[in-house]
């Protein structure tokens, strides 16, 4: 069945709306709040509430996140930037019109690198970002509702709130690529300290455009759009699941209509919304209200001047300086504050221990009791300085490696510093070799048979003997006095 049908290759393009975590709206003095925690409609004013008459006036430290986006994505900045009414008619939308950028967006024609899972690098064309005002928030009442009203409630605290459109190309051809591109952007914004990256609030919404023509074709398919995606996982799965519709509506000599499609969460399957608008329906023109607005060469130099280190400069160099798998730089650049706690440890660490061991220690051990105890870099109490620390106890030699996890545990739960744990718990590293050596004698002796054996040339025998004197100095023996000791032990009873 399969070989005898048409072979297609996806076509996807991504649009991703985030809010700007400014102070206040876009185009009034209004305070941005939590769209989730504040109460419905206190944070609103006569121009985010599209009253006769009101006035907008740009935020400039919107177009100056705007700004930075743009420098991070590799765009050219348009210094010519003009505001537009996208005219439509909806009760999210409370005058009939959202103020967009439409022909001059802030940023055009700048590129990302993708990261797949075979570990190769994409380029995907990110074609525009522009800058928008928010709309307000619908919420449905249904009649199965615990609430007897049916009917629509709105919430204009977040109408204004700052918002940029980040448009790529058509250059993903898959879910997973859609997933990593949108992840890579989050970062970047997250970085950038300009859009807190939160799906299930809706700050941050993906809505992949996707369509799918005969490989070897040049034209494009009709396309879907798909909306209501609350996390990577669905915009992967929903991706995913609308290639393999369309496969099948063309294979069975079926049509794709060109329409908006709801991802369904619990069903996993997308349905049909409504048929797509296309853009002479919404009427654009310039604002009359606002001056086109100028962006001088210096204040692009400025913001560029300011901007941080993005990740992908951050791996290269955890490389280089650091001797880092790009695997494991990567791990630590995921976010911006693991990044800057690694950092900070391995400066209070001049010397010793490397770079790399606090790597392993953070990637292995520090990361796996957070995710134990589901706290964020920024919520646990083990400070850089406390591991540097604790580490240094294990390069003097005072504690071995295993005790060295026990005190990290101990340290994350508690609060309290390596030194002050390994003193009260009694774990110091015993050295000493007297103490060590009559351990040994003891446990060759219980074990006559064993060291007959060993000495008859079973060698990985080394093992349990080395178990029996770290079990009976209770995990703090150091390990290289008791292989050495051992050794020699064992050779005298030849
Ligand atoms: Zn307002």
């Amino acid at each position: 069945m399969i070989d005898t049908m048409t072979q297609y290759e996806p076509i996807i393009g991504l649009e991703i709306h985030a809010e700007l975590m400014t102070n206040s709206k876009m185009f009034c003095s209004c305070q941005v709040v939590d769209s989730v925690q504040a109460e419905p409609n206190t944070a609103v004013c006569p121009v985010c509430l599209g009253m006769p008459g009101m006035l907008p006036v740009i935020n400039r430290r919107a177009v100056e996140y705007a700004m930075r986006v743009a420098l991070a994505l590799n765009c050219a900045v348009q210094q010519h930037n003009i505001f537009a009414r996208k005219n439509y008619f909806y009760p999210d939308l409370p005058k009939a019109y959202q103020l967009t950028q439409y022909e001059l967006p802030i940023g055009l024609r700048g590129w990302l690198d993708i990261e797949l899972e075979d570990g190769s690098t994409k380029r995907i064309r990110v074609r525009r970002v522009h800058m928008e005002e928010d709309t307000g928030k619908l919420t449905h009442l249904d009649r199965t509702a615990v609430a007897a009203e049916e009917g629509t409630l709105v919430d204009y605290n977040r109408s204004g709130v700052p918002l940029l459109e980040i448009v790529s190309e058509p250059d993903i051809h898959s879910g997973e690529e859609a997933r990593a591109y949108a992840m890579k952007i989050r970062q970047i914004l997250r970085y950038l300290g300009v859009n807190a990256g939160d799906l299930e609030k809706g700050v941050f919404r993906v809505e992949p455009n996707i369509s799918i023509r005969p490989i070897g074709t040049t034209a494009f398919g009709k396309r879907t759009e798909l909306k209501n995606l609350n996390s990577f996982k669905s915009l992967a799965d929903g991706t995913a699941f609308e290639i393999a519709r369309q496969t099948e509506v063309l294979n069975s000599g079926g049509q794709v209509v060109q329409e908006t499609r709801g991802w369904h969460d619990t069903k996993r399957i997308t349905f049909s919304q409504r048929s797509k608008e296309e853009a002479e329906d919404y009427r654009y023109f310039p604002e009359p209200d606002l001056p086109p607005l100028a962006i001088s060469d210096a204040w692009i130099a400025a913001v560029k001047a300011a901007l941080p280190e993005l990740p992908d400069a951050k791996v290269q160099r955890y490389q280089a300086d650091y001797g880092l798998s790009a695997y494991d730089a990567r791990v630590l650049t995921e976010e911006k504050a693991v990044a800057e706690w690694f950092e900070t440890a391995v400066s209070l660490s001049p010397s010793s221990p490397d770079p790399k061991t606090i790597a392993n220690w953070i990637i292995n051990n520090l990361f796996s009791l957070m995710n134990e105890h589901k706290q964020s870099i920024d919520a646990i109490r083990v400070t850089p300085a406390g591991l540097a620390e604790l580490l240094e106890l294990v390069e003097r030699r005072a504690i071995n490696n295993n005790t060295a996890k026990e005190v990290l545990a101990a340290m994350f739960t508690s609060g309290q510093s390596a030194p002050a744990i390994v003193q009260a718990q009694g774990l110091a590293q015993v050295s000493d070799e007297g103490a060590i050596t009559a351990v040994i004698e003891r446990t060759l002796d219980a074990h006559p048979d064993n060291v007959a054996a060993y000495l008859g040339g079973k060698e990985r025998l080394i093992g349990f003997f080395v178990g029996q004197v770290m079990r009976e100095m209770r995990g703090k023996a150091d390990p290289a006095v008791v292989n050495r000791l051992l050794a020699a032990a064992l050779a005298a009873r030849k």
